[in-house]
């Protein structure tokens, strides 16, 4: 039997904005002996770490070499095996297309007991923060989220996607989207059907795109919009597009004609 047990978290850091974190995320932070981090995760979330603790970058991005994912679960398995408590903290949600699942599975099979703590997701968090529900009674009864990128499981299915009529939330879908966006049309999909494209959400640094299906593609590559970056698609996007729309209007005196002095 261990005395001091050591712990293992796998820990959501939320989209960006710091203050997106979880109580219960800053908590086990504050506990851990090494922080592995992924790309995504804002560095700023590392306030919360022990000054003392050992920090760990895994992430690919910023010019870093990717460390595998095998690499990454030995890593957290030597720690705890040295009876170090380690959080693993991942962009978003550790269980939304973040390889939580086969982290968890790893450390699993090695017998090692995993705390999941959820962040708040992209795919939710993105749309929000330019004023889009992904459900809303008058325009969609449900949400998919879906990898643009199909690594996995091969390519979704997007003739089915577009016949549920549901908000579609694509992760990963920048360097695709002219494929994904012919594949939608070519289902059947209205050119009208009002998308977004909302890059760096709840970050300073965040921009966003909106436009019909049919001109989606072009709008995003004339804004220069890139990675990484939420793709909505549906009804509920129409909600930013009027709200654009009514101020772009109030921005220019005598858009109104009756208004104008
Ligand atoms: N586990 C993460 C997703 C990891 S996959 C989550 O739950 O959010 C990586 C993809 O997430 C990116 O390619 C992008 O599509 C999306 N993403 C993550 N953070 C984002 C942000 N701040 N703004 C926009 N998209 C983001």
């Amino acid at each position: 039997m261990h005395v001091a047990m050591s712990r293992a978290w796998l820990i959501g850091a939320g989209p960006g904005d710091v203050e997106l974190m979880t109580l219960k995320a800053t908590r086990a932070l504050a506990q851990a002996d090494v922080v592995l981090v992924d790309d995504l995760v804002n560095p700023e979330v590392l306030q919360f770490a022990r000054a003392d603790a050992r920090i760990v970058y895994v992430g690919k991005r910023g010019g870093h070499p990717s460390t595998p994912q095998a690499g990454i679960v030995a890593q957290l398995l030597d720690h705890v095996r040295a009876g170090r408590s380690v959080a693993r903290l991942k962009g978003g949600d550790p269980f939304v297309f973040g390889r939580g699942g086969e982290e968890q599975q790893a450390l699993h099979a090695a017998g090692v007991e995993v705390e999941v703590i959820n962040g708040i997701t992209a795919g939710i968090a993105a749309p929000a923060a330019i004023g889009i529900p992904v459900t809303h009674r008058d325009y969609a009864q449900g949400v998919v989220f879906v990898t643009g990128h199909g690594a996995g499981s091969g390519e979704p299915d997007w003739a089915a996607l577009a016949a549920t009529q549901m908000t579609l939330v694509i992760y990963m879908g920048m360097r695709r989207l002219d494929d994904i966006v012919g594949a939608l049309l070519a289902a059947g999909m209205s050119a009208d059907t009002p998308c977004a494209a909302i890059e760096s959400a709840t970050r300073p640094e965040q921009r966003h795109a909106l436009a019909r299906l049919g001109e989606f593609a072009a709008t995003v590559s004339r804004a220069g919009l890139g990675s990484p970056a939420i793709v909505v698609i549906g009804g509920v996007v129409s909600l930013a597009l009027m709200r654009a729309a009514a101020q772009a209007d109030a921005a220019t005196p005598g858009a109104h004609g009756a208004a104008t002095p």
